[in-house]
């Protein structure tokens, strides 16, 4: 039977908790999501999923949400793709939800596609930027428009899912700004019953990765390097003033794909999207594919031998200089300054 699409309401956005911590995509997808509720007149809902998540509502209702839903088990406090899509899929049945959100991470990119498949709906991976549609050509109003990169970010698609409900969305991270707090904000609180008996996969153990590298996505500081290094070795002399600051590593595609550092460094439309308050470009010219990806810093320090390059006209501080002559004098001041 064809669904109702009217009988779906409300946008819903899914909180990650990584190892017992909140993660911060939430906040993005309740600015984008309260945009599309605000749009559409309906509610935002924030829905939790894990164990020991009563530390949580307090912050997540000062960012906008009415309801939260809150699936709470000891057997949820690892993430087993299997155990949240189910789970989730049983909520979304019984509530209808409009909309459901995820930040397109590790996690979320995992559920949304087993809960596209368990509701019988559309997902669509890796949202840059969301907005609903008046409807034509037998496409409802209030239908999502999600663009994503594709084909290593060429092509700039729209995704639409027009005939099934909930719309099923990952979101790119860093790419919406995070929510207002509003504080003494609350809302109501629905605690969801869990049917662990129904899932066929068990969590035995989490290994983390051993690195002693800061997590370039979360990074308050990043500290680039690009082809104008000239070499691998190029990255010791990025590395060393990174770790000076207390920076990650990032890089350009040009820098990544010459194999002098790993993909996972790479920063721009089809690498990381990073905020964040200091982002130091060593060597990089700025194109509009580097800049997609970090723009949004609060402040950008270029270090270019090129005055004329996008980056050195973007940056609040542009130093004419050659990085290998410069960068060791900045790393003796800073350790100067430290002792
Ligand atoms: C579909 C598509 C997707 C892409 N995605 C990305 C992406 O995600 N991220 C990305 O970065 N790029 C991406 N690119 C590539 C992008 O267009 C550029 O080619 C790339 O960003 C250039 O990298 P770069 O600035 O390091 O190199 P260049 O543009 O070659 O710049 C090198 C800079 O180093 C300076 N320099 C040289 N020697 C020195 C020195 N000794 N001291 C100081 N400065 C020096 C030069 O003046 C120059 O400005 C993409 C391209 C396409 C087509």
């Amino acid at each position: 039977m064809p669904q109702q699409l009217s009988d779906h309401k409300n946008i819903w956005c899914f909180a990650e908790v990584r190892h017992g911590r909140l993660v911060g995509t939430i906040f993005e997808l309740l600015t984008i999501g309260g945009n599309l509720a605000e749009e559409l007149k309906e509610d935002l809902c924030v829905v939790l999923a894990g164990d020991k998540l009563d530390q949580w509502t307090k912050e997540l209702f000062e960012a906008g949400p009415k309801k939260i839903y809150l699936i709470e088990h000891p057997s949820l406090a690892n993430f087993s793709d299997e155990a949240y899509a189910k789970t989730l899929a049983e909520l979304a049945k019984k509530e209808k939800p409009n909309k459901f959100l995820f930040p397109a991470s590790t996690i979320g990119r995992s559920i949304t596609g087993r809960l596209a498949v368990y509701l019988n709906t559309g997902a669509a991976a890796d949202a840059t930027e969301l907005s609903v549609g008046a409807g034509t050509n037998g496409v409802p109003a209030g239908t999502l428009k999600t663009v994503r990169p594709t084909y290593g970010g060429n092509v700039l698609a729209t995704v639409i899912c027009p005939r099934t409900r909930p719309e099923i969305v990952s979101v790119r991270p860093m790419v919406f700004p995070k929510s207002q707090k509003t504080p003494g904000r609350t809302g109501e609180t629905v605690r969801v019953a869990v049917n662990p008996e129904t899932w066929k996969t068990k969590f035995t153990s989490f290994t983390p990765e051993k690195s002693a590298e800061i997590d370039l996505a979360s990074a308050d500081k990043i500290v680039s390097g690009g082809r104008g290094l000239g070499k691998t070795e190029g990255f010791e002399i990025i590395r060393s003033l990174a770790n000076e600051l207390g920076a990650a590593v990032g890089a350009s595609r040009a820098a990544v794909d010459a194999g002098w550092i790993p993909y996972r460094h790479q920063v721009g439309l089809t690498g990381r999207t990073v905020r964040p308050k200091l982002y130091v470009a060593c060597g990089i010219s700025g194109q509009v594919q580097h800049l997609a990806g970090m723009g949004q810093a609060d402040v950008i320090c270029a270090i270019n031998t090129d005055p004329e390059c996008p980056m050195m006209k973007l940056a609040t501080f542009s130093i004419e200089t050659n990085l290998y002559e410069f960068i060791p004098l900045v790393i003796r001041e800073i350790q100067k300054y430290k002792n």
